[in-house]
């Protein structure tokens, strides 16, 4: 494996020359190994290249992973070092975590650009994206200014490591920027329909690796959700699913769905889990479930679930606490 770049299709490069040195400066002898889901296959060949090049020996996780939020405490406690792959350093705790970023390989960023332009509305414009694309931020604001665009970008946020930088969980880079409307740089419709429904703006999703660039359409997820909201109105016995990931805790979020719910006469049951999954809800009997963890599962997975599962913004809209829809984050 060329240790610039994952073989995972070239599709993402790392840094293993700079984990490498560090591991080599700092006299590792246990390295710890974090690899999510999309580049698990990576692990074996990353552990490989660590072992050949400094006397550390590797344990590699074998927890799902799917972001940052997610780091392997009982492994950080068994190494001296922790290297989390993929993701931007999200938590201060544990100190003994190296973030080994991920860049997404491929640039036809002119390309979706050149699509993207006659699509915008405005002169003005928010520049969003995920991690994997935040290297190509300067080229964009670049290619605007020279089509007589505006490109605005919003600092790092609490949870955010890069200007510009968005997760799953917070949209804070669109909600802060007072633009008439976005860009958003990055694969997959999730982020950008985050955005657009976090900051109730317009959306060009640009994709770099294809090159295309679409008006996003957050409406079909909306209408996805209320179908959910209204399956749980039925419901009486709800859980409402505490995470035990270090990065998606909200315990004291988890005790005010349980009140709300109870003040409205439903049975109410606070669950401590570190995956949310289906079997959980369907061994415990409940009708309808209040995940507090990564907002992406109600969203994404909402289909793998026998029972309605909604975000506490959801509940509140259910209960009639909430007037308008809103998209759950975490802050
Ligand atoms: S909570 Fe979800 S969206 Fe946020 S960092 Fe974790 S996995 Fe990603």
């Amino acid at each position: 494996m060329d240790s610039q770049r994952s073989t995972d299709g070239s599709r993402y490069r790392l840094d293993l020359d700079g984990a490498i040195e560090i591991v080599k400066d700092m006299g590792i002898c246990k390295v710890g190994l974090q690899v999510p889901e999309g580049l698990k296959r990576e692990a074996q060949s990353i552990a490989r290249l660590i072992e050949e090049r400094t006397p550390a020996k590797v344990i590699v996780s074998g927890e799902p992973c799917y972001g940052a939020c997610d780091l392997d405490l009982a492994l950080a406690c068994e190494v001296d070092l922790l290297i989390h792959v993929g993701h931007a350093r999200l938590l201060d705790e544990p100190s003994n975590v190296l973030y080994l970023e991920a860049r997404m390989v491929g640039n036809r960023l002119r390309d979706s650009l050149d699509q993207a332009i006659p699509l915008l509305k405005s002169r003005r414009v928010g520049v969003v994206t995920t991690v994997q694309h935040v290297h190509l931020l300067d080229d964009a604001l670049d290619a605007l200014s020279k089509a007589g665009l505006e490109g605005v970008i919003s600092p790092a946020g609490r949870r955010t490591a890069y200007p510009g930088q968005v997760l799953g969980c917070s949209f804070q880079a669109a909600r802060s920027l007072d633009v008439p409307e976005f860009i958003f740089i990055g694969t997959g419709m999730f982020h950008p329909i985050g955005v657009a429904m976090a900051s109730g703006k317009s959306v060009v999703a640009l994709d770099p690796i294809t090159g295309e660039a679409t008006i996003v359409d957050p409406s079909p997820l909306i209408r996805r959700r209320f179908g959910s909201i209204a399956r749980a109105g039925k419901a009486c016995r709800f859980a409402v699913l505490a995470s035990k990931k270090p990065g998606q805790r909200r315990i004291d979020l988890c005790e005010r769905m349980m009140e709300l719910g109870r003040s409205h006469g439903k049975e109410m049951m606070l669950v401590y889990v570190d995956r949310v999954d289906p079997d959980v809800l369907i061994n415990l009997g409940v009708e309808a479930a209040v995940s507090t963890a990564c907002p992406r599962i109600a969203l994404d997975d909402a289909a793998r679930y026998n029972v309605p599962l909604l975000t506490p913004p959801e509940f509140e809209l259910l209960l009639g606490e909430r007037e308008e829809y809103k998209l759950d984050e975490i802050e």
